[in-house]
């Protein structure tokens, strides 16, 4: 998302940073275009307007014109504005110790029930007691979805019967909740594929029986302007505390995401980041406008080896660099998220990558199945591997003798290379600090 958006601005951006001193002019035509470009990447008009205002603004007012740095204070203050265009200050939904509902509603499709799996593993590892409620009894299959969802997460999920009253609902919660208590219970519920009337009210019902602390809808970034105006409506007649915004990992012009506070005046708590349960992180407006003017989100690279727990990761002599290694090490990184993704939150590499790069995930999945299909003595021992065990380690990962081989193959150039680089270090006064 907010590729071509990024792409437009940082060319916009770098004709004016060329520029010792700036003129009026030039800026003006700048503002222009940064307004054309905001417009075709479906963001809000009054959003686009009042963007290019505050920032021409600021930039005549400021005396930024014709000092050495202009073009450099125009970027940044491009940068200030997207941040609050964004929200500002990063903001979570509040918690209190216990007696927290956050109640998450939103139009069918737009990933509410992905996204209350989410947030229950988000808060679950956070050290939360969470307890889920599938009262979404208008998706077939939803309240399956999620009681899956919640037996990966290991938190319980209570769901509503067809036809049980919003008072049954809570009774029935607090019956649980005598049992087992919760301090934080997430309720999904029921969408529709576009706002109607019966939903409203069934909403509003059940809103007022469960009595929420928050109520969070999960807008779709695919759908454009048109989801804000589905949370307008809803904010009406529900009453919104935040945004939740999925889909941000798909080719969405981002005009949704950028509009949506202004719009709704609610603030983004959260993006969806890809279908998985690990997907979701809180929303932060100003790493997501460094990454839209390609300056990167480093804290977000680091956030996520964080979570990858890449500090597990041994370092081991060459020599004792073994095929279980090598498998334990490949799943850690792939835990952080497509390679191509990662990529591009190191600074200036979104715009550094060919349009449509991707790292091949199909070969890194290829290479796991191999080795998971050898023996733990075969992947610390590759020596043994002869040719009896090669043929049944294809067989078994549904792959070729030769595969194997080059796997093999590589594992060892694996090991060379590291011993090559562990003898430099070694023969340049070892360690980090080395020269
Ligand atoms: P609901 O009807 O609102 O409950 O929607 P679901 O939770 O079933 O989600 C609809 C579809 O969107 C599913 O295929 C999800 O896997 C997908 N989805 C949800 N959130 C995200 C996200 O952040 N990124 C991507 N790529 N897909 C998502």
């Amino acid at each position: 998302m907010f590729e071509n958006l990024g792409n437009r601005l940082q060319d916009i951006l770098e004709k004016l940073r060329r520029e010792s001193k700036l003129t009026e002019a030039q800026v003006k035509a700048a503002m222009r275009e940064i307004r054309m470009a905001l417009l075709e990447a479906d963001v809000n008009f009054g959003v686009a307007r009042d963007f290019v205002a505050r920032v021409s603004e600021k930039a005549v007012g400021a005396e930024v014109l014709g000092s050495l740095t202009a073009g450099q204070q125009v970027v940044k203050l491009v940068h200030d504005e997207l941040i609050e265009t964004l929200g500002g200050k990063a903001q979570q939904p509040t918690l209190k110790n216990e007696g927290n509902v956050i109640f998450m509603v939103g139009l069918q499709g737009a990933g509410k029930t992905t996204s209350t799996g989410k947030l229950a593993k988000f808060y679950k590892e956070k050290g939360r007691r969470v307890l889920l409620v599938a009262a979404d009894t208008q998706r077939p299959a939803a309240r399956d979805q999620l009681r899956v969802l919640g037996t990966q997460v290991g938190v319980p999920v209570l769901e509503v019967a067809n036809g049980e009253t919003p008072e049954q609902t809570r009774a029935r919660v607090q019956e649980f909740q005598r049992g087992d208590f919760r301090d934080l219970i997430i309720v999904d519920t029921a969408g529709r594929l576009q706002i109607d009337e019966g939903l409203m009210d069934a909403l509003s019902d059940l809103k007022t029986a469960m009595q929420p602390t928050e109520t969070l809808l999960v807008v779709d970034a695919m759908t454009g302007q048109e989801a804000l105006n589905v949370a307008k409506t809803f904010d009406e007649r529900i009453g919104l505390s935040g945004l939740i915004i999925t889909k941000m990992d798909g080719d969405a012009r981002g005009g949704a995401a950028l509009s949506a506070r202004f719009v709704t005046g609610k603030p983004i708590y959260f993006a969806g980041t890809s279908e998985k349960l690990t997907g979701l992180e809180p929303f932060y407006p100003d790493r997501v406008a460094g990454r839209i003017l390609g300056m990167g989100d480093v804290l977000g690279l680091i956030e996520r080896a964080q979570q990858a727990d890449l500090a597990q990761m041994e370092m081991k002599k060459a020599g004792e660099f073994d095929l279980e290694d090598l498998l334990t090490q490949l799943r850690q990184i792939r835990k952080m998220g497509p390679l191509g993704d990662l990529l591009k939150l190191i600074p200036g590499m979104s715009r550094a990558l060919p349009e449509g790069f991707n790292v091949d995930e199909k070969q890194i999945q290829r290479i796991d199945a191999l080795i998971s299909s050898m023996t733990l003595k075969e992947r610390r021992n590759p020596g043994i591997l002869n040719a009896s065990r090669r043929k049944r380690i294809a067989g078994g990962s549904g792959s070729t003798v030769q595969e194997v081989n080059k796997l093999i193959k590589m594992h060892e150039q694996m090991k060379g290379m590291m011993k090559m680089l562990q003898g430099m270090q070694g023969g340049l006064g070892g360690g980090k600090g080395g020269k």
